[in-house]
């Protein structure tokens, strides 16, 4: 690990100064992931500008109009809250199945949203090849150890996946999230923070410099009431995903009114399958639906012969996913 400077902002203008000042300046929640990447010398900030003292980014608040989670809040507490729990259960599921419990008490919401891809060659470093960490060096896992990397959304410079879960709900269920930068406070859909590789893997979200994640905005849709996460993972713990769906929907007249459905652990980037939305939206739900959807959510998956296996995954964990939502209609 490199020496850095460490600063404990006391303000959000505090925070967001300090952090455009320094060159390769980064914001410190939980540190959960930011600290492992620095002893792996991936990442080697100037500045660490903790914001853990920040105040009101902690809460969590469920009001009728939706619920809004601060950047602060522990994923555990997120997680276990009560009404979270009844009124959004994809929310907090999504974070009850991520990581480990002890780090779900340190790692922040925030953090979590921004925490980097698990592709090997990039956390290796040499003699492997990452366009991720180093622009324009090549990218060893196209041809090589892909069998978890991702099938949508990849380019020639990067097959990495998007590693998180709670991404996946908020993308499902149109949440928002807050941003304060230099220029003032800003809103933008969960679904457009991260980025596709293209020609730029090591760009990975909308984020400019200085600006840092405050507020998670999630809407009070009736399909959140019947919503689940579902995640199938090498081990029933402590696994990323190697697919996963975030599922809600909402029934009227025996119809399917409303449903969304957004998959993880397979793109570069949490994806919203409306294709297999449309599947299921005014019709009587049955099984064969369910995997029809999934098909058409995994449909354009690029694969190889490590990671083929997750294309009926996929299918099958998006179908048990609406199963279990609708067993909560
Ligand atoms: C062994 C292991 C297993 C894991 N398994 C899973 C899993 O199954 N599913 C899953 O989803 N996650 C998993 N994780 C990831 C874990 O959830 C993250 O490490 C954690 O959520 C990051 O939160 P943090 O507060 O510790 O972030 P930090 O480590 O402090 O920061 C992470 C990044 O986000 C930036 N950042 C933090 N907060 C903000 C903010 N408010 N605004 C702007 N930038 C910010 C930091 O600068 C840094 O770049 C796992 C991690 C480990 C170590």
């Amino acid at each position: 690990m490199r020496p850095f400077t460490h600063v404990r902002a006391t303000s959000l203008t505090q925070a967001v100064t300090a952090s455009t000042r320094a060159d390769g300046a980064r914001f410190l929640a939980g540190g959960t992931t930011l600290y492992d990447l620095m002893k792996l010398d991936v990442e080697t900030p100037s500045t660490l500008v903790d914001i853990t003292a920040l105040p009101g980014l902690h809460d969590i608040v469920p009001g009728r109009r939706g619920l809004v989670v601060g950047a602060l809040a522990k994923m555990a507490d997120v997680a276990d809250h009560g009404e979270v729990r009844t009124r959004y259960p994809a929310m907090a599921e999504s974070l009850s199945k991520a990581a480990s419990q002890q780090l779900r008490n340190m790692a922040t919401v925030g953090g979590n949203l921004l925490q980097r891809t698990r592709c090997a060659y990039f956390r290796g470093g040499a003699p492997y090849q990452c366009n991720k960490r180093v622009p324009g060096s090549g990218c060893s896992a196209i041809g090589g150890a892909d069998r978890g990397l991702a099938l949508f959304g990849t380019s020639e410079a990067c097959i990495a996946n998007y590693p998180g879960d709670w991404a996946v709900a908020l993308v499902a269920f149109d949440a928002e999230i807050e941003i304060a930068g230099p220029r003032g406070t800003r809103r933008i859909p969960a679904e457009s923070l991260h980025r596709e590789p293209g020609t730029t893997p090591h760009i990975e979200t909308v984020l400019e410099p200085g600006e840092l994640i405050t507020r998670i905005h999630v809407p009070s849709l009736p399909a959140l009431r019947a919503s689940t996460y579902h995640k199938i993972r090498d081990r029933a713990s402590y696994a990323f995903a190697l697919t996963s769906a975030a599922v809600g929907i909402e029934v009227a007249g025996g119809r399917v009114r409303d449903v969304r459905i957004a998959l993880g652990g397979v793109g570069a980037r949490p994806i919203r399958a409306r294709d297999a939305e449309a599947v299921l939206r005014g019709q009587r739900y049955d099984r064969s639906l369910a995997i029809k959807a999934g098909e058409v959510a995994m449909r354009g998956a690029r694969t190889s012969s490590h990671n083929a296996f997750r294309v009926p995954l996929g299918v099958q964990t998006v179908a048990d996913a609406i199963g279990i939502a609708m067993e909560r209609v």
